[in-house]
């Protein structure tokens, strides 16, 4: 297939174009590089000595996108483009409601007048707000607790919504659980701007020497050891699941799916994890709560694999060492002049 990938300069959406290059699928990509670095672009060259078709535009400018589906007619888009910071959230919403939402909507729009009504819809398990039941399948009733959140949500109803009043479409909603490690090349990762929020990245800058020590949210959680527990999903297993996706694209369905694989680790599993496998030492201390966190999380997994025959294959120390070769290769990330 022709797949456009906006967002595909991100940390999900350069390790998409990994896996759907090595399926065959033709690509471009639309990225503003709010959160990116152009340099990605050159790795990617680099991995598959070709050139990689790129358009650097933002996905709230309808005639842009109008050019780009008239020169490039894609038979599907994995839509990747957003802002992503929950903290970010609460102090700019309006970002997040214009980024997500309305350039969502606008993406949509720019779609239906090019008649490409084939959807990937990046989505989080943040939209199943507090767990009633754990694991979560893709039955548990949705909310949100914070205002990226109540984005993915918004985008989420609003391609439910296109669905059921044009069933020409077809949309694959795929929620993500946590996505952590690098292709193990160690020529992409994830390259986040200032201080990280997630924990793989704070860890990682730690064992570099960028970041001094990491703090534990909370060790008093109703869990094994007291600490958060989490669905890690390696990141190249994560991309597979785009490639797999595109199976329900021509379907006529909309679906809502989790990736993830099924198994929570919790923070100081991730670090006694991360110590071993690549023998360095990630200095931490135990910190309050962070507000608006869930004790656990995890995949019921079931779906992706009946779906789409996808499941992740990749466990928490591949996870850890290709993070860590990433990490180790580029100690601050795509641009060494930082
Ligand atoms: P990322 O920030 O690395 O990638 C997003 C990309 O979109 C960036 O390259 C950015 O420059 C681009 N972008 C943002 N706004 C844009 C706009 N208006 N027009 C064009 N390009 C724009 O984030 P990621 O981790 O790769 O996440 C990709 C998607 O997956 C996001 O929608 C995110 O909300 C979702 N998601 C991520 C996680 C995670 O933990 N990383 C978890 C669940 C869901
Ligand atoms: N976490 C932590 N220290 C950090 C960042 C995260 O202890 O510096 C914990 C957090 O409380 C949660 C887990 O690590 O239990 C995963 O957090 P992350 O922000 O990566 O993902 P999310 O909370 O969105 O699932």
């Amino acid at each position: 297939m022709k797949v456009l990938l906006t967002g595909g300069a991100g940390y999900i959406g350069s390790h998409t174009y990994v896996a759907l290059k090595e399926h065959g699928h033709e690509i471009v990509i639309l990225d503003n590089f709010s959160n990116a670095n152009r340099l990605v672009l050159d790795r990617l060259a680099q991995l598959f000595q070709e050139k990689v078709e790129h358009v650097e535009a933002d996905i709230r400018d309808r005639s842009t996108l109008d050019d780009v589906f008239e020169a490039h007619k894609p038979d599907a888009v994995i839509h990747f483009a957003g802002a992503k910071a929950v903290g970010e959230s609460a102090t700019d919403p309006l970002k997040y409601y214009s980024n997500n939402v309305s350039g969502s909507q606008t993406l949509l729009e720019a779609m239906d007048a090019a008649e490409i009504r084939n959807i990937v819809f990046s989505s989080s398990a943040t939209v199943y707000g507090v767990p009633q039941a754990l694991p979560l399948t893709e039955d548990h009733p949705l909310s949100s607790t914070n205002t990226y959140g109540a984005t993915k949500l918004i985008v989420e109803d609003m391609l439910r919504a296109l669905h059921g009043a044009d069933p020409r479409w077809s949309v694959a909603i795929l929620r993500y659980f946590n996505p952590v490690g690098a292709h193990p090349s160690g020529e992409i990762g994830e390259d986040p701007g200032g201080i990280p929020n997630n924990l793989m990245p704070y860890i990682t800058q730690v064992a570099v020497g960028r970041l001094a020590q990491l703090k534990v949210y909370g060790d008093d959680y109703d869990t094994s050891d007291g600490t958060g527990v989490r669905d890690y999903i390696h990141v190249s297993d994560l991309a597979q699941g785009h490639v797999a996706a595109l199976k329900l694209m021509n379907t006529g369905t909309c679906t809502p799916i989790n990736l993830g694989t099924g198994t929570g680790y919790s923070v100081l599993d991730m670090i006694k994890t991360f110590e071993r496998v690549n023998e360095v030492s990630v200095p931490y201390s135990i910190a309050e709560r962070r507000p608006g966190d869930v004790a656990a999380n995890w995949a019921d997994a079931q779906r992706a694999k009946e779906l789409l025959g996808w499941q992740a294959q990749l466990g928490i120390e591949a996870m850890c060492a290709d993070g860590w070769r990433w990490q180790s290769r580029n100690p601050k990330g795509y641009d060494q002049t930082n």
